[in-house]
Parts: structure tokens; C-alpha cells; sequence
């Protein structure tokens, strides 16, 4: 019980949620809305032996009926309010629990901890097919071989088609325009000929995680490291015992390979194992790891799937069928009713931050489920968040270092470029090095962390910078096709040629990765040059496509945004740049010098994962930077240690508990005004230091001004005891709670 301490100072939720009331006449419901709280409803006779904890039930709402999930049980009626009518439950919706009793008590202590309603992350737990009152959706219909193929001649497109189905398994006709460009017509044609069939799709994955399942399981002698790491794992899962493990190992250290291990060990116990990943549709190699190793076993949770598939994996995990589980942060309240292994990989990724309500960390909730199932919980990565590091150091967490490449594989060599005295955008230095990678029929990954054309658009006389109108931002400029778009709001207008103060003549200022593709193209122009970042990644495909182009080497080039920095595996690849390094060190946040270590150490760990030893070339105007200086050299604990020192002795996290309350609404005066009275309630406690409140840097978004206040406090439980009281709404103003927050802005 340590963690949950530490995290929430042994408040008493486990009493509620009674497991064995004998005649439960009444329950609590909780709805997936933004309402303060569950409340009490009777349970009629007829329904009293069908309904039970975790069911969805429909009951009067105010005027309406609304569906809602029974969250708790009762003999007597809770005390309410004089005059208070309990209404009763009108039907229930299933048939069995839809959420496991495990799942309803995580979501309890996290409504708790992050101040938001019970329901919210009930929804979030769900599968959007069982989220209202929707029944499952619809199977999908796919595509597929006919069982023998009839002796017609094929034409060429035709015999691709049979290829592709060879290669894939079946796919939708959406799959395959978008796999092989084959349209509709030639599928119906083909389904007329006999030679492909139409039938319910099962729950089944994407074409891109089937292509990338080796056929042979290559069996792989684990290092002497690895060996102790997976003896020490396995032996905690065996003794049943909650443990959290930070796994830390340097890129390439083979720590997937560790996790199949410990999963394995715990399917031979008959027990399930929870993958969290940040972001499936960047890792098909991984997935085709765990996939090529227990086939059937492995079920996938992300929001890529289709509602059906999601669907019918969640009912593979509920029934046993699937023990691993590999998903994204939801994921962490799949159903798996026995559970021994809890994974985070890539545990300092943001993206396991859910920013929008219900707000909370997935990494976090994994180490509280873990606890609460007596499961062995490994947190992973080559550069540890500090949050888990410090809890390694205090040993809170028990630290497993694999500090070698796995086989021949050399750490990759880091150059950093002074840019103050070199070629803006591309260096002599890198442009040699490209030159040198391309020239051995090697790839090359570029990252800069700004996507659109550029930045800026400014005038050259006044100095002028388009705004956009509902947000304190200026405008980011795209050129294909020419616009000036909003990153926060998404507002976006044509752009113009003179200044509209002093009509002066407006430029483009700075660099952004559409520039940079095109400046690569006109360097190397007859190189293949793709791109990855939020714009080529929209939909459901994701940003697969680009990613099978560089599996099968028909990319010399990429040019991305931190998307190409994470997890992938391509031997080929050797030299990684990082055009302007500085982007995120600007930045007023505290973790800004550890963003940037952790991006340019995980982008070295990119290259040279094959025999060949890597190279990186960094690009900065601050090339003394202590988060570069140890980059430079992969020096994970001597950047950590500088970084707690700072951390220390400015009194941010791991050493504070910090939580943010921001503060928005139309009128500054009101907001301002909700955000002093807020604050002086902090003011009097002695246990939490309240600053500001101040606008924030982002001060204003979507037409709405935003102010924040930062409570610091060594004391979870007394930051929560303070919160209780905070409404969402004030005046007009609305407030939210962020703990343990992530973006400052
Ligand atoms: P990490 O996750 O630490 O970056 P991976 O687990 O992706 O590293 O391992 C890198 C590569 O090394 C993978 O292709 C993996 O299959 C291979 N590998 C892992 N362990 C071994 C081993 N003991 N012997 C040979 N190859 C290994
Ligand atoms: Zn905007």
C-alpha cells in the first residue's frame, strides 16, 4: 500500500463499494456527464436479483431518463437531504457487470484523487460501443480469398489484389484502396469472378500490425542482463506480490524482449498482462513482436481500431481469451480479471497525460492498479521521467539498469553544430553527413519539433505578427495550402502579402518541418523525402503508410516532429539530425531542459540499431545547454542528477507535489477576480504555498481568457482535503483542477 500513500495518504475508499450486502434495496449511479456527483436510486423488486454492481441502467434523470452505471449498493438508503425522493431504477441494460469490480474501485480512487466525476472515467473505460446505451456495434465486412481459387487468368492489377490478400489476411475495401490503391470496381469484378469473397470481419488487426509479424520466431539468447533482469521480474510475479520495477534501459537494450518474457511467465500462470504504449499506430514493429510471439493471446486497445473491433477485443479480454493486452492510456482500465503484469513502456511520455477531462496520468493509474491487483508492475524507458527515477532513488521503486546495446550494436555518436556560426536552416557539418549516410545507401531521420511551413509570418518594416483572433497565439504558416492556421484553436485565413498596419511587405520567419522538407528536396533532389508529423498523420491510417514506405526502404529521407523519434526499429537508419534543438527550451516550463534531453537522447536511440554504429548531429544556438551537454554523451544519471539539483532548489516536482487550477471565461475582470478568491481559500493552509494567481502564458484561447494559480505542497493528501471545497463553476468562470500537471501553459 505504500504507493497508494503516497499518492493519496490512505484515504478510506476501499470501505465503500460493498462487496456482500445481503438484500441491496438501493444503489448509487453515476453518469458519464459532467456532474459533481452520483446519486441514490431504489431498486425495485423485479429487478433485485438481475442488477449488480458495474451494470448500465436506465433511471429518471431530472426530466429526462438517462443511462447511468450502478457504482454502488445499499440495504438502507444513504442520509439525504430532507424531502429528498429516491426514484426507483427502470431497467437494466445488461446482462452481466460491464466494468469488473478492480476497474470500479481504480476509477473510484481516481475520481478522488483528480477531483473528476466517477462517470467520466467509467466512460473513458468503456469501449465507445458500451458507452451510452448502445448496443455493440455492427461487425464489419472484409475482404478475403475464396477458399480455392477458380483456374481463370488474372489480369496484372488483379494479381496484386491476390498478393496483397496473400500477404494481409482479409481487408476491407477501405484497406485495400488505401493499401493498393484497388477501387471498387475491380473488387466487385473480382468478387464476380469467384477468385475473393465477402465475409464478417472478426476481431482482427489492422493490416500494417499482420504485415509486420516475422513468420519465424527467431529464438533469441537473452544477455546476461537481460537475464537478470526477467529472473528478477519473474520471481516477484510468482510470489503474487504488488512491485514496481523501473526498468531503466538504454535504447536498444532489448527491453522489449524483457517484457515478452515476463508477459510469457504469466500466461503460464494463467494470468493477464497489461502493455501500455503511448502510441500504437507509431509502433507496428513492437506490436508484431508480442503478436508473432503469443498470436491470439494479444488484443489491442486504441482509438485506430474501428468501434467494432474495439468492441470485440474488449470481449476477448472480459471472457480470458486475451491475456496480453497492448493499448494506449485507457487501456489501463481494460478488463482483465486476473491480472499479473502491469507494463509501462516509454513510461516519461507525455501522451499517457490525458489533457482533456476526465484529466489524469495513465502511467500513474497503472502503478495503483498494479497495486490493487497484487500485480508486478515495470515501468520502462531510456530516459526515466525524473517523477519515477526519484522514486527509484528513495526506493520506492526498484531500479533494473540494462546499460548495453543489445549484440554488436554501439550508443550512437553525438555532434553537436554551433549554429551562431554555421548555415541556417541545414549546416555545412549535417549536410555532409547526409551526403556521407545516402552515399553508403543508408537513411537518415530529420527532426524538427514545429510542423506547418513556418512559425512566423511578420512584416519587415514594423515587425508586425498575425494573431489569431480568438487566441493569444500568432499564426502558424502552411503553405500546401497557402494558410495561416491556429495550432490551439484550429482558425485558420488566408494570408497576405503587405502589412495591414503599415503595409510593409510581409515575410515568412523561422522554420517549420513543410519548409524543411522542401529545403531537403531542393538539397537533395534526387532523394525520396517524406514527412511525419500531426498534418500527414490525420485519420484513422494514422501515419502507418509512411511507416511501411520506411520499412520497405523507399525512403531515404524523414522529416518529422518528436513522432519520429519514438520506438521504431529500423536498422537501416544511421544518422539522425535535430535541426533546431533549442524549440522546446524556450519554452516557460520547468521541465523543458528534461523534453529535451529525453527527445534528443530518444532520437539517437534510433540510429545505429543494426550492426552499423549511429551517428546525431544536433543542431542549437545554445549548444552549452547542460540538457545537450549530457545528451551529447547519453549520460542519463549525470543529467538527472544536475536537473533534481535544480529541481531542488527551486521547489519543483519530484520534490513538491504541484497541481495547477486554471481559470477561464469570457469577462478578465470576473476571471481574475474568481481566481484571487480561490486563491486566498490556499492562503490559509499551512501545509500548501500557493502562487499567484497570474495570467497564463497562453492567456488567452478560443475567445476565452485564462489565468492560473499554482499550489505546491509535500502533502498529496492535504492538496486533496484543500480541493474538496473548489467548485468547477464560479460566476460564470469555469475552473479546472490539473494534479500532477503537464503543460503549463
Ligand atoms: P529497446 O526496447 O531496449 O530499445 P528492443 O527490445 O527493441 O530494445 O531490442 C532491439 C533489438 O534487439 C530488437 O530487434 C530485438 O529483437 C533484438 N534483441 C533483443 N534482445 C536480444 C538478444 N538477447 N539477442 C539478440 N537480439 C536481441
Ligand atoms: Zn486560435
Amino acid at each position: 500500500m505504500v504507493v497508494w500513500q503516497w499518492y493519496c495518504g490512505g484515504m478510506d475508499v476501499l470501505s465503500k463499494g460493498s462487496t456482500d450486502i445481503e438484500a441491496p434495496s438501493y444503489c448509487q449511479v453515476d453518469f458519464p456527464l459532467v456532474v459533481d456527483k452520483g446519486y441514490t436510486y431504489s431498486i425495485p423488486s423485479g429487478l433485485l436479483h438481475r442488477l449488480r454492481l458495474g451494470m448500465r441502467v436506465l433511471v429518471p434523470f431530472g426530466k429526462k431518463k438517462e443511462i447511468g452505471y450502478v457504482t454502488d449498493l445499499f440495504s438502507h438508503p444513504p442520509e439525504l437531504p430532507e424531502g429528498t425522493e429516491i426514484q426507483p431504477v427502470l431497467k437494466t441494460i445488461d446482462a452481466e457487470p460491464i466494468i469488473t469490480r478492480e476497474v470500479l474501485e481504480l476509477v473510484r480512487r481516481a475520481s478522488e484523487y483528480y477531483l473528476e466525476p466517477v462517470g467520466l472515467f467509467i466512460k473513458s473505460a468503456l469501449p465507445p460501443s458500451l458507452r451510452g446505451g448502445n448496443r455493440p456495434a455492427e461487425l464489419k465486412r472484409a475482404i478475403a480469398l475464396a477458399d480455392s481459387l477458380p483456374q481463370v487468368k488474372l489480369t496484372k492489377r488483379q494479381q496484386e489484389l491476390v498478393d496483397l490478400l496473400q500477404r494481409e489476411g482479409p481487408l476491407t475495401r477501405k484497406e485495400l484502396s488505401l493499401l493498393g490503391g484497388f477501387s471498387s470496381s475491380i473488387v466487385k469484378r473480382m468478387l464476380e469472378m469467384g477468385v475473393i469473397k465477402e465475409e464478417e470481419r472478426g476481431p482482427r488487426f489492422m493490416g500494417v500490425f499482420r504485415s509486420s509479424v516475422p513468420d519465424v520466431v527467431e529464438a533469441i539468447e537473452l544477455t546476461e542482463e537481460q537475464k537478470r533482469a526477467v529472473s528478477c521480474l519473474v520471481s516477484n510475479l510468482e510470489e503474487r506480490r504488488y512491485n514496481t520495477f523501473l526498468l531503466h534501459g538504454v535504447t536498444g537494450s532489448g527491453k522489449t524482449e524483457v517484457y515478452i518474457r515476463l508477459c510469457a511467465r504469466a500466461i503460464e500462470m494463467g494470468l493477464g498482462s497489461l502493455v501500455l504504449v503511448p502510441e500504437i499506430s507509431l509502433t507496428p514493429h513492437y506490436i508484431g513482436r508480442f503478436r508473432s510471439r503469443f498470436k491470439e493471446r494479444v488484443a489491442l486497445l486504441h482509438s485506430g481500431l474501428s468501434v467494432a473491433e474495439r468492441w470485440r477485443e474488449w470481449e476477448r479480454i472480459r471472457r480470458g481469451e486475451a491475456l496480453v493486452i497492448i493499448g494506449t492510456r485507457s487501456a489501463v482500465f481494460a478488463p482483465v480479471s486476473k491480472l499479473g503484469v502491469v507494463i509501462v513502456d516509454e513510461e516519461h511520455d507525455s501522451s499517457y497525460k490525458q489533457e482533456t477531462r476526465p484529466r489524469y496520468n495513465a502511467r500513474d493509474l497503472a502503478v495503483w492498479r498494479g497495486n490493487l491487483e497484487n500485480a508486478t508492475v515495470v515501468l520502462g524507458s531510456a530516459t526515466p521521467s525524473l517523477e519515477s527515477y526519484h522514486n527509484a532513488l528513495i526506493k520506492r521503486y526498484t531500479l533494473i539498469e540494462l546499460t548495453k546495446r543489445v549484440g554488436e550494436a554501439k550508443l550512437p555518436t553525438v555532434k553537436v553544430v554551433d549554429m551562431r556560426r554555421e548555415n541556417w536552416p541545414i549546416s555545412k557539418s549535417l549536410v555532409k553527413a547526409i551526403e556521407e549516410t545516402l552515399n553508403k545507401g543508408e537513411k537518415v531521420l530529420l527532426l524538427l519539433n514545429q510542423r506547418g511551413y513556418a512559425p512566423f509570418l511578420m512584416c519587415q518594416d514594423c515587425g508586425f505578427v498575425p494573431q489569431c483572433p480568438n487566441c493569444e497565439v500568432s499564426f502558424t504558416y502552411h503553405r500546401s495550402p497557402p494558410l495561416l492556421v491556429c495550432h490551439y484553436c484550429g482558425h485558420f485565413e488566408g494570408p497576405f502579402d503587405l502589412c495591414p498596419t503599415c503595409g510593409g511587405e510581409m515575410k515568412i520567419r523561422g522554420i517549420g518541418t513543410q519548409r524543411l522538407q522542401e529545403e531537403v528536396e531542393r538539397l537533395f533532389p534526387e532523394r525520396v523525402v517524406a514527412r511525419m508529423d500531426k498534418d500527414t498523420s490525420k485519420g484513422r491510417e494514422g501515419s502507418w503508410k509512411v511507416l511501411r514506405r520506411l520499412e520497405r526502404g523507399e525512403v531515404d529521407i524523414l522529416v518529422g516532429t518528436q513522432m519520429i523519434a519514438k520506438g521504431h526499429h529500423y536498422p537501416s537508419i544511421t544518422l539522425g539530425g535535430v535541426v533546431f534543438a533549442d524549440v522546446g527550451l524556450r519554452l516557460p516550463d520547468f521541465r523543458a531542459a528534461e523534453r529535451t534531453f529525453q527527445l534528443l537522447t530518444q532520437l539517437a536511440g534510433r540510429t545505429g540499431r543494426g550492426e552499423k554504429v549511429g551517428r546525431v548531429i544536433v543542431q542549437s544556438f545554445v549548444p552549452y545547454h547542460y540538457s545537450i551537454k549530457w545528451a551529447k554523451i547519453q549520460d542519463f544519471k549525470g543529467f538527472a542528477e544536475e536537473e533534481m539539483k535544480m529541481r531542488k532548489a527551486f521547489g519543483f516536482p519530484p520534490f513538491i507535489h504541484l497541481t495547477r487550477l486554471l481559470f477561464s471565461g469570457k469577462r478578465e475582470d470576473k476571471v481574475e477576480r474568481v481566481a484571487a478568491e480561490v486563491a486566498s481559500i490556499f492562503q490559509k493552509s499551512p501545509k500548501i504555498q500557493a502562487l499567484g494567481p497570474a495570467p497564463a502564458p497562453l492567456s488567452r484561447l478560443r475567445n476565452r481568457v485564462r489565468w492560473h494559480l499554482f499550489l505546491k505542497s509535500g502533502s498529496r493528501v492535504a492538496v486533496t482535503e484543500a480541493l474538496k471545497g473548489i467548485p468547477l463553476r464560479k460566476r460564470g468562470v469555469s475552473i479546472e483542477v490539473d494534479r500532477d500537471p503537464y503543460s503549463l501553459l
